[in-house]
């Protein structure tokens, strides 16, 4: 068993081991969680790379630092899903090495889409998701500026990537890994665990300290994905406690079961208080704070926007809340069979 308490998180540029077969990295990112944990498996003759980082000069100096450490080249690239922190550096590293992209193809299609941006669509739908939360027209226009794509902070895309099929297995080196689906996070979340190393690389589906983000954005405003985060927990609530969870963000942990515990009530318990403020109308501006106990930036709303609809969502697919529209086209949540109605 790794002693976890002796670990501690690496520098930039620092590579710490977990095994003799994995080991962990750390880049910076430029926001509020500042940083994203990036890992290396000994693969047959070299090293595979898992998540890459943002696309930043930083993230790439400090890929430039550790591959000089170590005693074989990288072999492969995979990417456990499409958001900008994870795959950033996909197509820088894989460009500079000459090696292949793994993602499942979900993600990597939803990713080339949003490096393209928006290529001149109008963007009535995001205006229209933004009003009808609630917002007024000046946060509208702040919400719904420019949509050029995440060309800033990732690299392009490689062309072509090898397909990873959830449920099947992915030989690196020497040992097997399973590919987990997580859905709910991102459209097609790949974790990978090992049973032989008793290690799951777990991506950002189950996290140590801070929930991964479930939200309905503006792209499928009337999705349910927090019902299909919680279908997926239970393939990580059935691992063995003894596993050793190597999550992207925050250190590891083990006893993965707990955790997905922890996670699965901190929902119930919004969804306890969205249920308990829906007894009177409300829109989704107003139930941001039945959520999120503090101020929130504009990067901050924009998530949280979305995990309160996917939230509210999750009621009304089970049939406790219902949505109404106002005569100004707000939505209006409540819950079912209230007094009021
Ligand atoms: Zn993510």
């Amino acid at each position: 068993m790794v002693d976890i308490s002796a670990l501690s998180p690496p520098l930039p540029g620092q590579i710490c081991s977990i095994s003799n077969d994995v080991f962990w990295c750390r880049m910076p990112l430029p926001l509020a969680l500042d940083h994203i944990n990036v890992y290396l498996v000994r693969d047959n003759g070299g090293w595979v790379i898992i998540d890459c980082g943002m696309a930043t000069k930083a993230t790439k100096a400090a890929w430039t630092t550790i591959i000089e450490q170590l005693d074989g080249p990288i072999t492969r690239v995979i990417v456990t899903h499409m958001h900008p922190d994870h795959i950033g550096c996909a197509g820088y590293l894989t460009e500079l090495f000459q090696v292949d992209l793994y993602m499942s193809q979900t993600e990597y299609y939803a990713a080339r889409a949003l490096i393209a941006g928006a290529q001149g669509a109008d963007n009535w739908q995001d205006r229209q998701y933004y009003r009808q939360a609630g917002f007024n027209a000046e946060q509208v226009k702040l919400f719904t500026q420019g949509n050029s794509g995440l060309n800033k902070v990732v690299s392009p895309m490689p062309l072509s990537f090898h397909r990873l099929f959830p449920d099947t297995h992915l030989i690196i080196g020497e040992y097997r890994w399973k590919l987990l689906l997580g859905l709910g996070h991102s459209p097609e979340h790949i974790s990978l665990y090992c049973e032989a190393l008793n290690i799951c690389i777990g991506g950002d589906q189950v996290l140590p300290k801070i929930t991964p983000n479930i939200g309905a954005y503006s792209t499928q405003p009337h999705s349910n994905p927090l019902h299909y985060y919680f279908e997926t927990l239970h393939t990580f609530a059935a691992l063995p406690s003894s596993v050793l969870l190597l999550p992207s963000h925050k250190t590891p942990i083990y006893d993965i079961p707990s955790r997905v515990e922890e996670i699965r009530a901190h929902h119930y318990v919004h969804l306890n208080n969205l249920l308990q403020a829906c007894e009177q109308p409300q829109t989704v501006v107003d139930l941001l704070p039945v959520l999120f106990h503090r101020e929130l930036g504009q990067h901050e709303l924009f998530f949280a926007v979305a995990e309160c609809i996917a939230h509210l969502n999750y009621l009304i697919d089970k049939g406790q809340l219902e949505k109404t529209s106002d005569i100004n086209q707000i939505n209006q949540y409540r819950v079912k069979n209230s007094p009021l109605n």
